[in-house]
Formats: structure tokens, C-alpha cells, sequence
């Protein structure tokens, strides 16, 4: 048995107790000069005070915090080419759906991914997740959806499951086949049946997914088409998560309570109507504020939707066009300043929320005895700290299933 006692914690910022909803999000439940037994890759006692002998390994972690590895809950972190070309366009005031209807935007992403080799997608990909591990990052939900055609979506999901063996990362995959709306495929249902017949079967005998994932927006698929795809991912056991009320609210909530989605995610512009429907049917909220920060659009309402009892995590939404920053800690500065949320708040909503919004509450997100040692280690006196300043990355170490990958 592999054993490490890590000493000397200013504070422990452990996160114990389950998801955090209102009030509650607020509590970090932080242990001061604490110290923490990993056995065997997970938490086996935690302490304050004189630490106990053991017969392993020391680490003293030097009068330093320690929290929970982030969990990025929503990513597109596969993908080919590059979108700097539209900044422009945006700065002079095109609007994001515009930009897709003139065959930029993620059609643009489509033809670069198409046509980029795997070797070539692995590298992009890999070169994020390893910035991204210095971020603090040790578990990540990577969507496909930049294919739309079989040979490109199964090609995105099997850079993941390759990426998986070379990163200490835990990768969850979402297959996102309706992403946009092919240009070949103007039926909505022709083009579902193709992704039902022709690429699902290979998806799930591949094991390449865990989630089937839509995005339902004005412009691109309207609630009742969006309710077709998931449901046939749903038939095929995949559980759900849903891009809804980005830039209009369009029933998509309706559809998660009615799929009994794991989480909607954006929610922009999420009402309170639907807010007490998501409160009511426990789906996870995953916030995307860098995505509101380079758009220049509004933030969801996130302290309405915390009154009225919606689970909330945030996210980076990496991606190339609406949010091309795979920046955690800046991510963060941004979702405290955008939601006016104090700093712990979003780090509830980053650790044991996000745990939840990808079904692994029970594992990680939280520094607890039998859960996974996945943790960060910072030269900074409090996580206010990391928040009320917005340069510099403060992470001297990070371990990930116990084992120091930073
Ligand atoms: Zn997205």
C-alpha cells in the first residue's frame, strides 16, 4: 500500500458535505492547520493539528493551501483551425449568429476539423490539457460536435479515449452531433436518423461517450428537434446535458426536466419560471462566464437563480470561437466579478458542484475520506486571494489520484 502524509496545510479547503445550494455555497468547510493521509490514491484521514506517524511518504506542504482539482464540466476541446479571423467581425459589431449563418463560426471550426489529420487534432488537444493541468484541472468534459459527418465526430471522440492514456487528467467524453446544422442535412430529422444509424452504433459499441449533448438555440434546433436527437441518445443509454438559453430562452429547460437531463448549461438567459423547474427537477446549471466575457453579453443571473434553489457549477467552455480560453484560474476571476459571487462561491461551484454536473459527486469534488485524492496545492494565504487578484498563477503542485502530476 502506497501511503503520504501531507503536513503542514494552512487551510484545507476540503469541500465536504455534499453539493452546495444557496446559502451553502458560500461554505468551503475549511480546516486550518491541517494535515491529510492518501492511501493508495485516496483521502484516508484528514486532521488538524500535530499529525499523526506513518509509515510512508512526508510531504510538507510549507505553510501552503490546498483545495479540491477543478473540474471542467464543459469543454469543446477537440477541435481543428483557428477562429482569429472573426474578431474583427465581432469588434465591428456582427452578432454571433450572423457569423454562423455566413459559414463562419462553428461551420468554420467544421471544414478545419474535417480536414485535420488525428495526429494533428491529438497535439492541439494535448498541448490544452497539459496548460490546462498547470490550471489546476484534473478532470474535463470534452465535447465532439465540430464533425456533424460520422468519419469527424468519430474521429473527436477517439482523440479523447486516446488523450485519456497520456494525461492525468479524467476525460469525459459528450457526443454533441447537433451541433449545428450541416449544410447537406437541411431536414433536421433526415440528419438525426443518419447520426442514429450511422454514427451512434459505433459511438456506443466504442464506449467514446458518456453524454448526449445538443445545442438548442434560435437558429440552430428548436426544442422539439432538440428533444429528437437526445432522446435517441437517451434509448442508447447515454445521460444528457443540454446547451440552452444562450442567447434566447426557447423551452430548453422544458426539454432537460422532460429527458431528465444531468445538466442545461449556459443559461444566459434562463428565466425564473424555469429556474424553479430546474430547482425542482435537480439539474445542474453549468455557467459559462468567459464565454459572456468575449461575446460581450450578458452573465446568466446567477444569484436569481441560487434564491430560487438551481444547483450551479461553472466552466470554461473552451472552444475556439465563442470562448477560446482553457485559462481556469481566469475563468474563475471572471465568473466572481461577472455573477458577483465571492470567491469561495465559485470555487463551490468549480469543485464538488462541477463533480456533480458530471455525475461524479460521489468521487470527487471534495476532500474526503474514501474519495479521490485529486487535489492542488497554492502559495497563497486564502483562495480570496487567487480571486481578488487577476494575474498570475499561484499552483505549486498538483496531485491527481494521490500521485504529483505538477
Ligand atoms: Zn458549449
Amino acid at each position: 500500500m502506497s501511503i503520504k502524509l501531507f503536513t503542514n496545510i494552512a487551510k484545507l479547503y476540503t469541500m465536504a458535505g455534499g453539493v452546495r445550494k444557496k446559502d451553502r455555497l458560500d461554505d468551503a468547510s475549511i480546516i486550518e492547520h491541517a494535515w491529510m493521509i492518501v492511501a493508495d490514491g485516496r483521502v484516508q484521514e484528514i486532521g488538524t493539528g500535530k499529525a499523526p506517524f506513518v509509515d510512508g511518504e512526508i510531504i510538507d506542504c510549507n505553510n501552503q493551501i490546498v483545495l479540491p482539482g477543478f473540474i471542467d464540466a464543459h469543454t469543446h476541446l477537440v477541435y481543428g483551425g483557428d477562429r482569429s479571423n472573426e474578431y474583427r467581425k465581432k469588434m465591428a459589431g456582427v452578432a454571433y449568429l450572423d457569423i454562423l449563418q455566413a459559414g463562419g463560426g462553428i461551420h468554420a471550426t467544421v471544414e478545419a476539423t474535417r480536414k485535420a489529420t488525428f495526429e494533428e487534432l491529438y497535439n492541439k488537444a494535448k498541448a490544452t490539457l497539459d496548460y490546462m493541468l498547470t490550471c489546476g484541472v484534473t478532470t474535463l468534459e470534452a465535447k465532439s460536435g465540430y464533425g456533424l459527418d460520422r468519419d469527424t465526430e468519430i474521429k473527436q471522440l477517439e482523440v479523447v479515449k486516446e488523450l485519456q492514456k497520456d494525461t492525468p487528467i479524467t476525460l469525459i467524453s459528450s457526443f454533441l452531433p447537433a451541433h449545428a446544422r450541416p449544410k447537406n442535412y437541411p431536414d433536421a430529422h433526415a440528419f438525426f436518423t443518419y447520426q442514429k444509424n450511422e454514427v451512434l452504433p459505433y459511438v456506443m459499441e466504442h464506449h467514446l461517450a458518456e453524454y448526449m449533448d445538443c445545442f438548442l438555440e434560435t437558429g440552430v434546433f428548436n426544442a422539439e428537434e432538440a428533444k429528437e436527437i437526445l432522446q435517441i441518445g437517451k434509448d442508447a443509454g447515454l445521460k444528457i446535458k443540454i446547451h440552452v438559453d444562450e442567447i434566447a430562452s426557447i423551452g430548453g429547460v422544458d426539454v432537460a426536466c422532460e429527458l431528465g437531463a444531468v445538466s442545461v448549461e449556459h443559461c444566459m438567459v434562463t428565466t425564473e419560471a424555469d429556474s424553479d423547474k430546474l430547482a425542482a427537477h435537480d439539474i445542474m446549471a453549468v455557467l459559462l462566464p468567459a464565454t459572456s466575457f468575449n461575446l460581450g453579453s450578458a452573465y446568466a443571473r446567477a444569484k436569481m437563480m441560487l434564491k430560487h434553489g438551481v444547483t450551479l457549477a461553472v466552466a470554461t467552455d473552451y472552444n475556439p470561437g465563442s470562448c477560446p480560453c482553457s485559462d481556469f484560474l481566469w475563468m474563475l476571476r471572471i465568473a466572481s466579478r461577472g455573477y458577483k459571487l465571492t470567491p469561495n462561491e465559485v470555487l463551490s461551484m468549480a469543485t464538488i458542484n462541477a463533480a456533480k454536473a458530471v455525475d461524479r459527486d460521489h468521487e470527487i469534488g471534495s476532500l474526503e475520506v474514501g474519495k479521490q485524492a485529486d487535489f492542488i496545492v497554492m502559495n497563497v494565504a486564502s483562495f480570496d486571494e487567487v480571486i481578488a487578484n487577476m494575474q498570475k498563477n499561484p499552483i505549486t503542485q498538483v496531485y491527481k489520484n494521490g500521485r504529483k502530476v505538477v
